[in-house]
């Protein structure tokens, strides 16, 4: 029984794109394919095999992100690294030139020093627009940006960076983990490919490691060809735990942003914050660009008290949110990306990129947001007394 898949709105395709349909049985849910050997040749006479990222549970996943980001394909990765790393690779060469926005997710900024350096691939740095434009150079392959962007979330205008890509001949990637594909699809925007670490809010529930690339056919096979190589794939338990993660991604992605939205208002009016970063509000400096390319604001926020000696008793406060790194998951988390995610960097460049020590990240979750305000409040006020 096989059925067209038609464009639909994004409730039902996180629910129904992808699914394989068991003719066998009539199952609702798509089996799972544990096998790594398959019968050769099997109905469709392409050799299955896992790190051929061609196996049914993994063609499940893939259909339902590619249906999502409204993309021609894509391919699911062990993490949201591996995915990161296999499409630079396949796409750039010794001599090869490649520009990086500068607030990148810690983990890509190592891989770009610690790999892609090694391997005589050059590279520059940009926060703006006409940071990326100075930074063309002939040998110019590929734009890489992230929006919003961790911690400050702050939005590029995808528009323009697909623009500037399609002058130059360069492949555009965005990392759309943040936003994810209910809040924003940069596909459509004109960007070539777009990144996903699906241990974040694609699976939701803080227990798979994943990732995937999404975009035109002609880009996903030339990362295809590399991946193979590389080895990165997912198996089909985890594909299924991802698929499973996946259905509920509207709702609960609908939940985050309203969330977000509240306690961005709560804390902005809190006589302890100095400033609330969450592109949601008028006062965002990319609100305006973030309101033209999302439909959502995502539940990623930040903020900073006047008093950084508050975050420490503040944190201890807490009964709900939990003082975690990662982000995406159903719970709220929170972290101090001086202490954690740019711990690496020298106080210094923290000063320079606006992460100052009294910085605290929030991931949003799902739960009741009166239950989430009334922890900050508690604690807050908790913290107060004590350094009075
Ligand atoms: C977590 C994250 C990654 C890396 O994903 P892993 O699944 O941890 O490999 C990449 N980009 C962003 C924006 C992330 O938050």
């Amino acid at each position: 029984m096989k059925r067209p898949e038609i464009a639909r709105g994004f409730s039902t395709q996180s629910v129904h794109a992808g699914t394989y349909h068991d003719a066998e049985t009539g199952g609702a849910c798509s089996p799972v394919f544990t096998s790594t050997a398959f019968a050769f040749p099997n109905a469709s006479a392409e050799n299955f095999y896992p790190r051929y990222f061609n196996t049914p549970n993994q063609k499940v996943i893939c259909r339902k992100i590619a249906a999502l980001e409204r993309g021609e394909c894509a391919l699911a990765f062990g993490s949201g690294m591996a995915a990161i790393s296999t499409l630079l690779l396949a796409h750039l060469q010794p001599g090869d030139h490649a520009v990086f926005q500068s607030d990148l997710y810690g983990g890509t900024v190592q891989f770009v020093t610690r790999e892609l350096l090694r391997l005589g691939v050059e590279v520059s740095w940009g926060a703006t627009q006409e940071d990326f434009a100075a930074a063309l150079r002939p040998e110019t392959r590929v734009l890489y940006v992230e929006s919003p962007s961790n911690p400050l979330l702050r939005c590029v205008d995808l528009r323009a960076v697909a623009k500037l890509g399609r002058q130059h001949r360069l492949l555009t990637v965005v990392d759309n983990t943040f936003a994810t594909p209910i809040n924003q699809n940069p596909l459509t925007l004109g960007i070539d490919a777009v990144i996903h670490s699906a241990t974040k809010y694609l699976n939701g529930h803080s227990d798979v490691n994943a990732g995937f690339v999404a975009g035109a056919e002609a880009v996903i096979q030339r990362v295809a060809a590399t991946a193979v190589n590389l080895g990165g794939m997912l198996d089909a338990q985890a594909c299924a735990q991802v698929e499973r993660g996946m259905k509920t991604l509207a709702l609960r992605v609908e939940r985050h942003n309203a969330n977000a939205v509240a306690i961005a208002r709560f804390l902005a009016e809190h006589r302890l914050v100095r400033q609330v970063n969450y592109p949601g509000l008028s006062s965002h400096p990319d609100h305006e660009t973030a309101a033209a390319q999302m439909r959502g604001f995502g539940g990623m926020l930040s903020f900073e008290f006047h008093d950084s000696r508050l975050i420490d008793v503040s944190l201890t406060h807490l009964r709900l949110i939990m003082p975690a790194l990662s982000l995406g998951g159903v719970e709220s988390l929170i972290c101090v990306p001086s202490r954690t995610t740019h711990r690496t960097l020298t106080p210094a460049q923290r000063e320079g990129a606006g992460i100052r020590d009294g910085l605290v990240r929030l991931s949003v979750g799902i739960e009741d947001v009166e239950d989430l305000i009334g922890d900050l409040d508690h604690a807050f006020s908790s913290a107060t007394k004590a350094t009075r």
